[in-house]
């Protein structure tokens, strides 16, 4: 991951892999299982016309517990680029933790800080590409998603497709907004930023009467 901290802080949005960017086939990194999920060409389009970065943001845990190697993510994310690639999206970022604190390969059976719902991965991603956090979101299926994007200090938006069955609330782990898709977390974001961009505006005009 090459670093860029040379221009103004970047918007991001972060997404989670499994069953929010991709369809959950659960621990594959087999290239042909992966299928982008309806609504994420759509939604994702329109982020970066937005001026929205995107980076994935994914638990691994397969790696820990021994069901594939580390190295076989590197298949996974080139596959993911190239599926995105084609509709001419780019992603800036492809972070995971391998982590697992029950894993069996000793290296990686450890309690880290980079397994969601720990920040850890959003804020890596943020020191390395010169990311304002508080103008980013994250946008995951579950709650554990939703709690790291709070703890990161984005604003969150939950796909409810189903994933999420414990639904474990508190503050932190409650969405910002719950949607059925990425093409509609797109247009909510849209619709979020036009709000604020009016309110700064008017606030503009506040401060021209008064002058
Ligand atoms: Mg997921
Ligand atoms: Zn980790």
């Amino acid at each position: 991951m090459t670093s860029d901290q040379s221009s103004m802080p970047k918007k991001t949005v972060f997404l989670d892999k499994d069953g929010t960017l991709i369809e959950d086939v659960p621990y594959n990194v087999d290239p042909k299982h992966i299928k982008l999920t309806t609504g994420a060409i759509e939604g994702l389009l329109l982020l970066e016309r937005l001026g929205y970065e995107l980076i994935v943001i994914s638990n691994q845990s397969g790696v820990a517990r021994g069901y594939f190697q580390e190295s076989a993510l590197v298949g996974v994310e080139e596959h993911l680029r190239n599926l995105l690639g084609e509709a001419g999206i780019n992603l800036s970022g492809f972070y995971y933790c391998p982590h697992h604190p029950d894993g069996v390969v000793s290296e990686y059976a450890i309690a880290c800080d980079c397994r969601k719902p720990a920040p850890g991965l959003l804020l890596r991603a943020a020191s390395d590409r010169n990311i304002d956090l508080h103008s980013s979101w994250f946008i995951g299926d579950i709650l554990n998603d939703v709690e790291a994007g709070h703890h990161a200090g984005c604003k969150t938006i939950l796909i409810n497709n189903g994933n999420e069955t414990e639904w474990e609330l508190s503050p932190l782990r409650t969405p910002d907004f719950i949607v059925s898709d990425l093409a509609t977390a797109a247009q909510v974001i849209f619709s979020v930023d036009s709000h604020s961009e009016c309110r700064e505006q008017s606030a503009l005009v506040e401060v021209i009467r008064e002058a």
